[in-house]
């Protein structure tokens, strides 16, 4: 579980108050296996119910709030130095109130800011991994200089993959630089490729900020806190003439055009692409705690106009603060409180958009077998690799002499992980029994080739092209059980099935099979169940029988399926036993994993 401090100052904003209410109770319940919220938050002055309301919004939170009626209590309006020392004084207040926070997270807010449900799990994914846009290629390998120090790159490339193509990557990272060759041909690339990176060291993220008042009047690109943004170069308010930087707002480029400020084109932003910034504040910022601790809001410089500058040029010397435009929230004003709307609005403009599947590809006729024989004692692979009955395999290819059935083996895996997907080669070692190097792989060649995965020695109930998914769906899973409450309770009965790993989360009422699988090339869901496998292996330690499970197979494609936005795109059957009967002996457990 994380635990992450949400973090305001408030005036006059009883209304706000009841949208927190509501959000948060949404997003508690949501995330209740996975995040812990605690609330801190300092009101001055207002005319209307903000204190009552804010006691109330205290009943059952965590945290604290402070009330209290100010000397200087004032209003500025504008840019000026004032306004800026007076809402430092203010934050500063607050954070000398709450003191030393133990949290993980803490996420700074505003006042009439609205967000998606899904806003915090994003913005603290980004710590861990972000996207970034590498484009079409001419040449055969590029380096590119990323926004951050990083320390790796997954391999599979994160824009969406047709069947039909063939591109393999090699990716390599060293600090800001990232090298990307083609690895299945000597020649460029034409998608618009994408790659996941792991960074070094962000501290802190911001999304893009819509202002609602110009959503309204239908410009629909506009970013809403140009003051509090400095970029990487130091372009602030005062080159911009305070207008938005982003390339697709044709309100600020009118602006500027209008006005005659003098402004370089080639520092406009791209709202696919995350940057390291300077400065920012849009709606809301999330900063490592230990962060937020070592900082505070005092403003030297004595002329600042706005409290973020002096605030994130403290923050930039411990570590990135990353902006990420793809990311979205509305900021409105008070005279504009109209949340339902607004909120659905944000629905809208963060709705995952699918397109209509169109695959233009035969379903590849290909079986694919893996066997990897080892040891009953130690769970050691065998020296020799064809050590086990290859009955089943000659068989099963004699009997569906129109598809092609591919017996995996230890060579042949190795073989093709180094011609393809050298960066998996670790997974050799990563591991700590070698199922769980079945379990890698049976979506990899999958995902690769297309064909359907077939759990060695499983017998076939109908003819193969039943399995192929149904017109304009990418894939046809099984669902292995539903979770009755009986069936809950046993699980929770074995002692070698302790859930440790799952802190606490229910299982998911589905448990998608990964025993058999019907894919065409390139499956996004399957895609993202290796991303999901390779960030578990390296996340969690095997314990108990059940956390192979939940890293790499059946729970871990569960979850994944639980996660998946896009579930339309393929078929999840229930009748599996009609399809197939899955070999199932169970003997993949070990007692022990040391
Ligand atoms: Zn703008």
């Amino acid at each position: 579980m994380l635990t992450i401090s949400v973090i305001f100052i408030i005036k006059d904003g009883s209304p706000y108050i009841s949208y927190l209410d509501q959000y948060f109770t949404k997003v508690e319940e949501q995330y209740k296996y996975k995040y812990n919220f605690e609330y801190f938050v300092y009101e001055n002055d207002s005319n209307d119910d903000t204190a009552s309301r804010l006691s109330a919004f205290f009943k059952n939170r965590k945290g604290k709030y402070w009330s209290e009626s100010l000397k200087n209590n004032a209003d500025f309006k504008g840019i000026q130095p004032q306004r800026c020392q007076y809402m430092s004084a203010l934050r500063n207040t607050l954070k000398q109130h709450h003191g030393h926070i133990a949290s993980d997270y803490t996420l700074l807010i505003d006042c009439d800011v609205l967000f998606p449900d899904n806003i915090i799990e994003q913005l603290i994914e980004i710590f861990s991994s972000y996207n970034f846009y590498v484009g079409p290629s001419e040449q055969n390998s590029i380096t590119l200089e990323l926004p951050t120090d990083s320390i790796d790159c997954e391999c599979i490339p994160n824009n969406k993959q047709q069947p039909t193509w063939t591109d393999t990557f090699k990716t390599s990272v060293s600090a800001n630089k990232l090298t990307v060759e083609r690895i299945d041909s000597k020649t460029g690339w034409g998608q618009p490729l994408k790659f996941n990176i792991v960074p070094t060291n962000i501290v802190a993220v911001s999304p893009f900020d819509y202002c609602y008042k110009r959503l309204r009047e239908n410009h629909n690109n506009h970013y809403y806190d140009s003051l509090a943004f400095i970029s990487n170069d130091n372009i602030d308010y005062s080159n911009n003439g305070n207008s938005c930087m982003f390339k697709k707002c044709g309100r600020c480029r009118d602006y500027r055009k209008r006005t005659n400020i003098q402004f370089d084109d080639d520092n406009l932003l791209d709202d696919n692409k995350i940057i390291k910034v300077n400065s920012i504040f849009g709606g809301c910022f999330m900063l490592k705690t230990d962060v937020y601790n070592n900082v505070d809001w005092v403003d030297d410089s004595k002329d600042g106009v706005c409290e973020h500058h002096a605030f994130c040029k403290k923050i930039g010397q411990l570590g990135d603060i990353m902006f990420t435009p793809n990311l979205k929230v509305i900021t409105t004003i008070p005279k504009l409180r109209f949340y339902p709307a607004i909120d659905k609005r944000l629905q809208y403009i963060t709705m995952v958009k699918t397109k209509q599947i169109n695959i233009n590809i035969a379903f590849p006729k290909m079986i694919h077998l893996i066997y990897l024989p080892w040891e009953r004692e130690n769970g050691k692979l065998k020296s020799d690799e064809n050590d086990f009955n290859q009955d089943f395999y000659k068989r099963f290819q004699k009997e569906n002499p129109k598809w092609l059935v591919v017996m995996w083996t230890q060579s042949s895996l190795k073989d093709f992980t180094k011609d393809f997907y050298p960066k998996y080669s670790e997974i050799w070692d990563k591991v700590k029994h070698p199922t769980q190097i079945v379990d890698f792989y049976r979506l990899l060649v999958t995902y690769h080739f297309g064909g359907i995965y077939w759990q060695y020695g499983s017998i076939k109930k109908v003819p193969l092209k039943l399995f192929v998914p149904p017109i304009s769906k990418s894939a046809r899973f099984f669902v292995e059980l539903v979770l009755t409450k009986e069936l809950n309770k046993k699980i929770k009965a074995d002692g070698n099935l302790k859930q440790h790993i799952r802190n606490g989360k229910p299982e998911e009422p589905v448990r998608v099979a990964n025993q058999c699988f019907c894919v065409y090339p390139r499956d996004d869901f399957l895609k993202y169940c290796i991303q999901k496998y390779w960030r578990n292996l390296h996340t969690y330690e095997v314990k108990n029988q059940y956390d192979i499970l939940y890293i790499g197979a059946t729970a871990m494609i569960s979850e994944a399926y639980d996660e998946y936005p896009r579930k339309n795109e393929f078929v999840l059957d229930f009748n599996m036993k009609r399809y197939i009967n899955v070999l199932m002996n169970g003997s993949w457990r070990l007692s022990k994993y040391e």
